[in-house]
């Protein structure tokens, strides 16, 4: 008999698999070796430089907004943007502020938040990330 575990009813997940949780989470992404290029998906061979050797960087958790789109599909629109953090681009939602091009500008200062995305049937929680203006 398998006895269900109060303890894990109110697991989290993250989203994505380079979000990492905790009281301050952050991203990974994998860094080439030979030539530093970023990638938050899991690769064989570099695309700049075709290396084969990667290892894990913490990415920093503010950056700055170097490209944004307001998408208006659906019930919400929302805003989908590059964020440059310390020099790794992060393709993300902004979360914090509303989509419009008044509030959104070019440069401005954000910072990684996580968002819960609800919780299954079993009471395990996917939490997503975006970034939100800096205070
Ligand atoms: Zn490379």
């Amino acid at each position: 008999m398998i006895e269900s575990d109060k303890a894990q009813s109110s697991k989290q997940i993250p989203f994505v698999d380079y979000l990492v949780l905790g009281d301050e989470p952050y991203l990974v992404a994998n860094e080439c070796k030979q030539c530093q290029a970023r990638y938050f998906d899991r690769r064989n061979a570099c695309a700049h430089c075709f290396g084969e050797e990667f290892k894990q960087v913490r990415v920093a958790t503010k950056g700055v907004v170097t490209s944004f789109t307001i998408v208006e599909m659906g019930p919400m629109p929302y805003i989908s943007a590059v964020v440059d953090c310390e020099g790794t681009p992060v393709r993300c939602t902004l979360v914090g502020v509303d989509p419009t091009p008044e509030k959104v500008h070019l440069g401005m200062g954000v910072e990684l938040t996580t968002y819960s995305m609800g919780a299954d049937s079993e009471g395990t929680e996917a939490i997503a990330f975006g970034f939100t203006p800096t205070q």
